[in-house]
C-alpha cells in the first residue's frame, strides 16, 4: 500500500499541506477531492518526490523516504519505479510510435531490451484495447487513446501503485469514459491507486475510500457514499454541491 505520515509542505510562506496522514491499502482505491488550491496534486506530487516535502514519511511497499533525510539517487529511482504516476496532460513523446512510447522508458529504466520492451508494450496496449494503434503516431490519436497510452506507458514499469491526478478532466466527456473504464479495470485487477478527481460517479463506484481535502488539510475522509450521501462539513457539502 501507500502510507502518508504527518506530511507537510510550504512554498514560501504558503503552507499548503499542513500534516497530512492517508493511509492507502494495498489493493484499494482512495478517491482525493476538494476546491482548487487545495493541495491535492502537491500531496500526489510528494508521494513520488516530484516535490520535497518539508515534514513527513512516505512509504510504498516496503520502501519509506522521510523529510528532512539526504535521499540517495538510488531511492528516488526505486520510489518513482514503484509508484506510477498519470498527469492531465499526456507528455507522450510527439515523434515515436505508439508501441516505441510504452517501449522507451521501460528500455531507460529497467534495462530492458527492446524485443522484451515492445513485447510487454504490446500486451499493456491491449489491456487499454489500443493494440492496433501501436504503430500509429500519437497525434493520430484522441485524447483519450492517448490518456490510456500514458497510462499502459506507466504500467510497462510495474508499479506497485498508481497516482492519478485528474486524468480526465482535459478530455471531452464521451473519451473521457473510456479513461475512467480503463482505471476501474486496473482497480479490479487489485492495484492501489490515488486518484485526484472531479468525477463523483467514479469516486462513489470504484473508490473504497474518500479524501476530502481544503487549504492544505484533510477535512473529512471515510466511505465515500456515506460523505456524498451525507457530508459531515460544511467546506466539503459546498465542494459536492458544486461538481454533483
Ligand atoms: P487544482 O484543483 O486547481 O488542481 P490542487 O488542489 O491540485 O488544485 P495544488 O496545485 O496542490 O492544488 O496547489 C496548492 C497550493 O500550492 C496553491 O496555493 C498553489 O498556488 C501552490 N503551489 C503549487 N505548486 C507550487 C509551486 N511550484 N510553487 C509555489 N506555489 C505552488
Ligand atoms: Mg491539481
Amino acid at each position: 500500500g501507500v502510507e502518508i505520515a504527518g506530511l507537510s509542505k510550504s512554498f514560501g510562506s504558503n503552507l499548503v499541506l499542513d500534516d497530512i496522514s492517508v493511509s492507502v491499502r494495498p489493493g484499494s482505491v482512495t478517491a482525493l477531492i476538494g476546491p482548487s488550491g487545495s493541495g491535492k496534486s502537491t500531496l500526489l506530487r510528494c508521494v513520488n518526490m516530484l516535490e520535497t516535502p518539508d515534514r513527513g514519511t512516505i512509504t510504498v511497499g516496503s520502501q519509506t523516504i522521510e523529510a528532512g533525510r539526504r535521499v540517495r539517487e538510488s531511492e528516488l529511482l526505486a520510489l518513482r519505479r514503484q509508484v506510477g504516476m498519470v498527469f492531465q496532460s499526456f507528455n507522450l513523446f510527439p515523434h515515436f510510435t505508439v508501441l516505441r512510447n510504452v517501449a522507451f522508458p521501460q528500455e531507460k529504466v529497467l534495462g530492458r531490451s527492446r524485443e522484451e520492451a515492445e513485447a510487454r508494450a504490446l500486451t499493456l496496449l491491449e489491456r487499454v484495447g489500443l493494440k492496433e494503434k501501436a504503430h500509429q503516431h500519437p497525434g493520430r490519436c484522441s485524447g483519450g487513446q492517448q490518456q490510456r497510452i500514458a497510462i499502459a506507458r506507466a504500467l510497462a514499469l510495474g508499479p506497485r501503485a498508481m497516482l492519478f491526478d485528474e486524468p480526465t478532466s482535459a478530455l471531452d466527456p464521451e473519451v473521457g469514459v473510456e479513461v475512467l473504464a480503463v482505471m476501474r479495470e486496473l482497480a479490479d485487477a487489485g492495484m492501489t491507486m490515488i486518484v485526484v478527481t472531479h468525477e463523483m460517479q467514479f469516486a462513489r463506484d470504484v473508490g473504497d475510500h474518500l479524501v476530502v481535502m481544503a487549504d492544505g488539510h484533510i477535512i473529512e475522509e471515510g466511505d465515500p457514499r456515506a460523505i456524498m450521501a451525507d457530508p459531515q462539513q460544511e467546506r466539503t457539502r459546498r465542494f459536492l454541491s458544486a461538481v454533483l
